[in-house]
C-alpha cells in the first residue's frame, strides 16, 4: 500500500473529475428520526456538496450497488425449435465515495463468496470491477461493534482510503487505478508530521468504541448452545419480516424465479435477495419446512454469521455495523443476543 497526502480542495477536485465520467454515489442526508437524529443513505450525487462525509451510518449498506435486491439475470426468446439467451452485465462505471471500513470489509467478505468461491458470479464481478471505491475513516457510530469483529480497519478492497487530518487527508492507495486517479490532482508525499497526526487520529478512533461483543469463543459457544432456551427467548419476539437481512451488508442469500410469457415466446430469469428469517426460506417440495419456527430461523441466521462462515473463512461474516439491530422492530440485536448466549453458556 502507498500513502500520500491530499488537500481538501484537491479531494473536491478529484470528486468533480469523477463526476465528469462516472455515476458517483455518496452519503446523503435523507431526513431525521423522531429524536432529531439525521438519517443517511448512499445515493447518487450531482455535486460534491450533496455529500455529508461526516455521516455516522447509512440505513442501507453499499451492498445495494453490488447485489441489488432484484436483478434480471437473463432473458430468453423462443422461436420454432430455436431459442436465444441474452445476458447484460452492468458495465457503466461508478464511484462510491465515503465508505466506512466496516462496509469495505463487508465487500471483501462478499468477494470471498461471490468471486473466489466455487461458483463465481459474473454479475457481481462486473459491478465490483466497474466500481471505484473511496473509503473514509470515522469516529465509532452508536452501538456499532466493528472493532470486536476486526472490521474497524481495512487493508484492501478499496481504491483510496482517506483519514481526515483537519485541513488535509492522509490517503492510502490500494490499486493501480487509485494511483492513476489520485495523480490527476495535486498530491504530495507523506511527512513525519503527517505520519504522527495520522497515528494520533487512528489511536483516538480505536479508543472511542463503546460497544463490545465477545466473539473470541463464539463458534464453540454456538455449538454448545444449539438447544439453548436463548433461541426461544429471542425467536419468540421475531416478526419474520426479513428486514435484518435486507440491511445487512454481508447477507447474500437469494431466490431465482423464471417468468414465461403467456404466448410462450419469451421468458426472464430474475434473482431476488432473500432472508433466512422469512417463513418459507427453508420450505421444500411436499410442503415441508426445515425451519418452521421463528426461533429456528433466527438461530440459523446467527449460525451463518458467526459459525458457518467462520468455519469456512476463519472469520465471522458479520462486520459489526449493527444495522440489523437498528432496523429490527422487535429489538433483536447482536450485542444483547450474543451476551445472553455467553451468559447462558457460563451458567
Ligand atoms: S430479527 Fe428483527 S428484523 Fe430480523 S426478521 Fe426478526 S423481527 Fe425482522
Ligand atoms: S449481522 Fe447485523 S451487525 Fe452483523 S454485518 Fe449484518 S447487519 Fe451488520
Amino acid at each position: 500500500m502507498l500513502f500520500k497526502v491530499l488537500s481538501k480542495d484537491a479531494f473536491r477536485r478529484l470528486v468533480e473529475l469523477l463526476l465528469d465520467a462516472n455515476e458517483v454515489v455518496g452519503p446523503r442526508v435523507v431526513g431525521q428520526d423522531r429524536p432529531g437524529k439525521r438519517r443517511y443513505q448512499l445515493l447518487p450525487i450531482d455535486r460534491f456538496e450533496d455529500m455529508s462525509l461526516d455521516y455516522d451510518k447509512t440505513e442501507y449498506s453499499a451492498k445495494t450497488y453490488f447485489l441489488p435486491f432484484k436483478e434480471k439475470l437473463s432473458s430468453y426468446a423462443f422461436e420454432g425449435d430455436d431459442w436465444q439467451q441474452q445476458i447484460r452485465y452492468r458495465i457503466r462505471p461508478r464511484a462510491i465515495v465515503g465508505l466506512h471500513a466496516c462496509d469495505i470489509n463487508a465487500l471483501v467478505k462478499l468477494d470471498k463468496v461471490l468471486l473466489k468461491g466455487d461458483f463465481p458470479s459474473p454479475y457481481y464481478l462486473s459491478r465490483r470491477e466497474n466500481t471505484f471505491v473511496i473509503g473514509i475513516d470515522h469516529d465509532p457510530c452508536d452501538n456499532g461493534f466493528c472493532a470486536s469483529v476486526g472490521a474497524d480497519i481495512v487493508s484492501h478492497g478499496f481504491d483510496l482510503f482517506l483519514t481526515d487530518l483537519g485541513d488535509r487527508y492522509f490517503v492510502a492507495i490500494d490499486s493501480d487505478r487509485g494511483f492513476r486517479v489520485v495523480n490527476t490532482v495535486d498530491i504530495r508525499d507523506v511527512t513525519e508530521t503527517d505520519r504522527e497526526e495520522y497515528m494520533q487520529v487512528r489511536n483516538r478512533i480505536a479508543g472511542a468504541f463503546k460497544t463490545e461483543v465477545n466473539i473470541r469463543n463464539l463458534p464453540t459457544v454456538l455449538d454448545l448452545e444449539f438447544e439453548s432456551p436463548v433461541w426461544d427467548r429471542w425467536g419468540d419476539r421475531c416478526l419474520s419480516c426479513g428486514s435484518c437481512a435486507a440491511v445487512c451488508p454481508t447477507c447474500y442469500c437469494y431466490g431465482v424465479e423464471e417468468r414465461i410469457s403467456m404466448s410462450f415466446d419469451e421468458s426472464v430469469k430474475v434473482k431476488r435477495l432473500y432472508s433466512c428469517n422469512l417463513l418459507d426460506f427453508a420450505m421444500v417440495a411436499g410442503d415441508h419446512n426445515f425451519r418452521p419456527t421463528r426461533a429456528s430461523r433466527l438461530k440459523y441466521r446467527y449460525y451463518h454469521q458467526h459459525r458457518g462462515f467462520t468455519e469456512t473463512y476463519d472469520e465471522p461474516k458479520c462486520v459489526g455495523c449493527n444495522r440489523c439491530g437498528d432496523t429490527c422492530l422487535a429489538g433483536i440485536n447482536p450485542p444483547e443476543l450474543i451476551a445472553d448466549l455467553e451468559e447462558e453458556a457460563a451458567r
